[in-house]
């Protein structure tokens, strides 16, 4: 039996998608490994284990802590711009990257007892309902491992009118894509290289299926799907790499799936190297962009700069002005046409759920508290927990004023990012029986421990 189970106090769920064999194996068809587990044994991502020759979960309902970031915090920028997501992660994963900046949680290794907790599928829509959040975003280690999870909660979030946004490396079997096209509205799919190679050395998986499953995704033709490219310092930061990442996509999808060329930090055991080139990143965009692809963005940089906008595929207005992940929509009229052609955009829409409590005359702050932004760190997350037990409003204010509501005893995560050159960082403002941290982000879609 997996030790995993008892240090990590997790407790055993029916998993799907699997067949039964006479002598009491087992082989699971969630991912292409398609893992042969003997009684007793787990299979590669060590959270789906032979339970007495039946395949169970280890992970289902546990989770990191949900988190309020941002809809751009996932590589999306086509749909619903700007607009705030509850992140969800896990333990697990199908691949083993050697740059992973989630393995703390991916690699089930190294995760702690304190870094996880567990919510129904009830607990995590009740949560985005409460905090008027439209978006559940499945994303950090990687969602697939986590399949039974994902689909009854995405469901039932469905039920109460919210989307579902799925950031994945992909290596999942086509069954499971069937089951996810059900109740996943929006794919953000990492593309790690178009070498085979690659991704067997580096990533420990293979290349092929994670292509048939973002080709699977386009073929419905009725979600949203934008696809990102690490581009890794040492391994895949040559022109050569991103063109064929391009040729592929101009080939098996189309020139108006947004493509991200992402910057890299280095982490787990690729630490040797700097960080991705912003002037290689920027060239490469260019080069994107002169191939065919209508719209390519700049991951993870924070600079003025024209690769993290959108502007206008017809007459080169700017829709959409960004920093970082801040989004500010410039160039669209009332009917969400482009200001200056009235064309279409490329934007998807929905309509925004958040009411955001302004501070009260009432509110008294003991304490304050700030984080402030340096070269390499320009983004974080705020952990609050109200001590008290009676509700608590704490304010963060960076450009503008943003008050939080803490009911008795309550945790709560967000993200914070810089929002201009002139932007120094953010500030708290809080009572005395509240408890403020602030954890260093790296990257997008990063959850650091
Ligand atoms: S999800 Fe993938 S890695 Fe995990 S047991 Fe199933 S086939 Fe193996």
């Amino acid at each position: 039996m997996s030790n995993v189970k008892e240090r990590l106090n997790l407790t055993a769920h029916p998993a799907r998608l699997y067949t039964k064999l006479e002598n009491g194996e087992v082989i699971c068809h969630l991912s292409p490994r398609q893992c042969r587990m003997k009684p007793g044994q787990a299979g590669f991502c060590r959270v789906r284990q032979n339970e007495n020759g039946e395949l169970v979960t280890l992970n289902y309902g546990v989770s990191v802590q949900l988190t309020q970031e941002m809809i751009e915090t996932e590589a999306v920028v086509h749909h619903s711009p700007g607009q705030p997501i509850l992140s969800l992660g896990n333990i697990g994963c199908m691949l083993n990257c050697d740059f992973c900046h989630n393995w703390q949680t991916s690699q089930v290794r190294f995760v702690k007892k304190k870094d996880i907790q567990r919510y129904t599928p009830e607990q995590v829509v009740e949560t985005a309902l409460n905090r008027g959040i439209g978006i559940l975003s499945w994303t950090y280690n990687d969602p697939v491992v986590w399949h039974e999870f994902v689909c009854d909660t995405a469901r039932l979030a469905r039920q109460h009118g919210l989307l579902n946004l799925y950031k994945s490396a992909f290596y999942i079997s086509p069954q499971a894509i069937d089951e996810l096209h059900e109740v996943i509205d929006i794919f953000s799919l990492s593309l790690k290289s178009m070498d085979p190679t690659f991704y067997r050395r580096v990533a420990k998986g293979r290349l092929e299926p994670v292509l048939e499953g973002i080709k699977q995704v386009y073929s419905y033709g009725d979600r949203h799907l934008e696809i990102s490219n690490l581009i890794v310092t040492g391994m895949n930061d040559s022109m050569e790499e991103v063109e064929k990442v391009v040729h592929w996509m101009l080939k098996e999808l189309d020139e108006t799936v947004p493509l991200h060329l992402v910057r890299f930090h280095p982490d787990y055991k690729y630490t040797h190297v700097e960080r991705t080139s912003v002037e290689f990143l920027k060239k490469a965009r260019l080069r994107a962009l002169e191939m065919g692809i209508k719209h390519c963005y700049l991951g993870n940089v924070y600079e003025e700069h024209e690769g993290l906008n959108t502007s206008c595929a017809q007459c080169g207005n700017v829709l959409v002005k960004r920093f970082g992940l801040q989004t500010q929509l410039v160039g669209i009229n009332e009917a969400k046409k482009c200001k200056q052609c009235n064309r279409p955009t490329p934007l998807k829409f929905t309509k925004p759920r958040t009411q955001i409590p302004t501070p009260s005359a009432t509110d008294r702050f003991e304490k304050n508290t700030s984080f402030l932004w340096n070269q390499d760190i320009n983004a974080c997350h705020v952990i609050l927990e109200n001590l008290s037990s009676e509700s608590r409003r704490v304010v963060s204010r960076q450009q503008a004023e943003k008050v939080i509501q803490l009911s008795p005893g309550e945790q709560w995560r967000f993200i914070c990012s810089k929002q201009s050159n002139e932007d120094k960082g953010v500030e708290l403002f809080y009572p005395g029986d509240v408890e403020v941290k602030f954890v260093e982000l790296l990257d997008r879609a990063h959850y650091p421990v």
